[in-house]
């Protein structure tokens, strides 16, 4: 029998205040374990929640940039389980009424776009961090994590394969940090997801039965898994088994999944509305303000990308996928130049440099050193070749390209009369290769062209002693 998959994802991101969601604590990543951790934190006695407005301007961003309804009235509600990680013994989270639901998220598949639905998006607590220790005899716990804001975007089972759960998942990291919500940085756990997994016989309509995979932390790690579990199901199911529902977790150096709890461990949460909590209520003005202060979103650049600079769609989803990279091609383009030329250099000699597209930002050749460089070429100051050494030049000693050109006397020779002279002597040393060449070997021309380029050390201009090498033949 053939199965197809079913997958849904339950998405976690951490807001960027820098204050916790309901305490004047600060969020800042990497500090001494439990330096920053409040009694509000650890739900003291006593202590009253206040919602952090900051956390909920940029949860509304997230949900308007994702096209989700609104809800005017919202509630938080208390989630109750013990967990050592969890000091209050509850986390505050909202369940029945969520502040918004019902978006969508376009993915790009194989070329064409998919339509994945959001259900909803709520606002919810971080719990802390449990680091165990090597001899598996102690537990530490940090607290600092405990009330960091999150949203959890949780997606309709519309998602059909791993590499569809990936893409989305690169989406949404991109919007959220196109819109300066979350850093999406999937190391330190800003963004995580909960994958949910079933598999059915091909074609039909009923969902099987699903296990979800719980804080999946990298795109990797959300393509093995997902291939895991679906080759797991479907291997279960081939020889008579049937799947439970469970929470399983993802082993990364085994590259397996494994049973957590099972549904009959599931906890009950006894979720009630948090009564230290009133209810949160959004204002139009809110709503308006947020809209129009919304930037520019990778969808909307990636079109005006290829009307306003005539760019292939490949070049425009690459430059736009992240906002960094895009802006710094817009601002090369600042000082003129030719947008695919452009476009070219980023997507090949830049992208090749950087690990991470956001270390675009501390990339020694700015913008404008870039397109000097260019312009370099465009002028014929310079070869394609030398630019490339120049390129290479330029990253390590932060020196611009005309200052290099200056200090080794490099340039290109674009003058005819020099070439000529060049040709001619090649020409001369060639006999046998010039007569094929002229008896119609045409691929001797490359040849030729070589031998010119060698001879001066690749400062010729290919183009000037290629027209050259055709007069002279
Ligand atoms: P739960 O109550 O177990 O949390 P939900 O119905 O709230 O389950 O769904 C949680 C996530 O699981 C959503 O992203 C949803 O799309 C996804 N999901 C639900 N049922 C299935 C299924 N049968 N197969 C795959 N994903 C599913
Ligand atoms: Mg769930």
């Amino acid at each position: 029998m053939q199965y197809e998959p079913v997958i849904g994802l339950e998405v976690h991101a951490q807001l960027s205040t820098e204050s916790k969601i309901f305490s004047p604590t600060s969020t800042e990543f990497g500090g001494a374990p439990n330096s920053q951790v409040s009694p509000i934190c650890l739900g003291m006695p006593g202590v009253l929640p206040v919602l952090n407005k900051k956390a909920l301007e940029y949860a509304l961003r997230a949900a308007i940039a994702l096209n989700c309804e609104l809800h005017t009235t919202s509630r938080f509600s208390r989630k109750n389980y013990f967990y050592p990680d969890l000091p209050k013994g509850y986390q505050i989270s909202q369940f029945e009424e969520p502040f918004s639901s019902g978006g969508w998220l376009d993915i790009s598949v194989n070329g064409e776009t998919k339509r994945i639905r959001i259900t909803r998006i709520h606002m919810e607590e971080d719990a802390g961090k449990l680091i165990h220790d090597q001899s598996g005899n102690v537990s530490y716990v940090d607290l600092n994590r405990a009330g960091v804001p999150l949203i959890e975007i949780v997606s309709e089972p519309d998602i059909e394969s791993p590499e569809e759960a990936v893409e989305y998942m690169k989406k949404l990291r991109s919007i959220v940090r196109y819109i300066g919500v979350c850093d999406g940085n999937m190391d330190e756990g800003s963004l995580r997801c909960d994958a949910n997994v079933s598999v059915r016989p091909k074609g039909t309509k009923k969902l099987g039965t699903k296990a979800e995979i719980k804080n999946v932390n990298s795109f990797k790690f959300v393509q093995k898994a997902i291939e895991y579990e679906i080759r797991r199901q479907i291997q279960t199911l081939e020889s008579g088994g049937e799947i439970v529902q469970e929470t399983r977790l993802f082993d990364s150096s085994k590259g397996v999944t494994f049973s957590m709890r099972s549904k009959e461990e599931a906890h009950d949460y006894r979720y009630f509305p948090d009564p230290d909590l009133l209810p949160v209520v959004i204002e139009q003005s809110m709503i308006d303000e947020i809209e129009s202060t919304l930037p520019e979103l990778p969808e909307q650049r990636y079109t005006r990308f290829i009307e306003e600079y005539k760019l292939p769609e490949y070049d425009a989803g690459v430059l736009t996928s992240s906002k960094e990279i895009a802006d710094y091609f817009e601002q090369s383009l600042k000082d003129g130049g030719d947008p695919k030329t452009l476009s070219n250099w980023i997507m090949t000699e830049v992208l090749r440099e950087l690990k991470e597209e956001e270390e675009i930002g501390s990339f020694p050749i700015s913008p404008a050193m870039l397109s000097e460089l260019i312009g370099l070429i465009d002028k014929g100051n310079i070869s394609g070749k030398q630019a490339k050494e120049i390129f290479a030049e330029m990253i390590s000693s932060g020196v611009t390209a005309k200052e290099i050109v200056e200090q080794k006397g490099i340039r290109q020779i674009s003058d005819q009369s020099e070439i000529e002279s060049i040709v001619k002597e090649i020409l001369g040393n060639h006999p046998g290769e010039l007569a094929r060449l002229k008896a119609g070997e045409d691929k001797l021309m490359g040849f030729l062209v070589g031998q010119v380029m060698k001879a001066t050390q690749g400062r010729a201009n290919p183009k000037v002693v290629n027209e050259i090498l055709r007069k002279s033949i």
